[in-house]
């Protein structure tokens, strides 16, 4: 998982899920040490890719994730990760595991690229990724007015 610890890891994950689920009524569980079939797979790999994103990858270099909505989601070894880590992250070496996961999460819910405003999570090529206050503190992430105003009208409120 590169720099990315075991238990950084699970927090982003956890946290992802947690934000999306706190404004939709939708709950997800974690089946990760139970024997029951997963709706959603998360892996790290550069191997997964489909021909649409080998396409993608050619034209724009390489992809951060790659999502089959309501399958799985495969986050690319070719980068390094890092989550509430802001040095790393403004090193430009890093890529935000956190901003990321929000991002996928939302393509599980059929929640398209670029679509809301542009700070909204779906909105990789205009988010502001700078995740720092002005004390240079992580900022975690977070769902945009966008972002909860399109999942709402998807599957309501909670
Ligand atoms: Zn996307």
């Amino acid at each position: 998982m590169l720099a990315l610890t075991v238990d950084r890891y699970w927090e982003a994950v956890h946290n992802a899920f947690a934000q999306w689920s706190s404004v939709i009524p939708l709950t997800f569980i974690d089946v990760t040490r139970t024997q029951e079939k997963p709706d959603i797979f998360l892996a790290f790999s550069n191997q997964l890719c489909s021909l649409v994103c080998q396409q993608v990858t050619r034209t724009f270099g390489a992809w951060y994730a790659f999502t089959n909505p309501g399958e799985r989601t495969v986050f690319n070894t070719f980068h390094q990760w890092a989550y509430r880590d802001t040095w790393k992250i403004l090193s430009g070496q890093y890529v935000d595991f956190g901003t990321v996961a929000l991002h996928e999460i939302g393509h599980h819910l059929y929640i398209p690229d670029e679509y809301g405003s542009p700070n909204s999570i779906m909105r990789m090529n205009t988010l502001n990724r700078h995740q720092r206050d002005f004390y240079g503190n992580y900022i975690r992430p977070g769902l945009q007015p966008d972002d909860i105003a399109t999942s709402q009208r998807l599957y309501g409120r909670r």
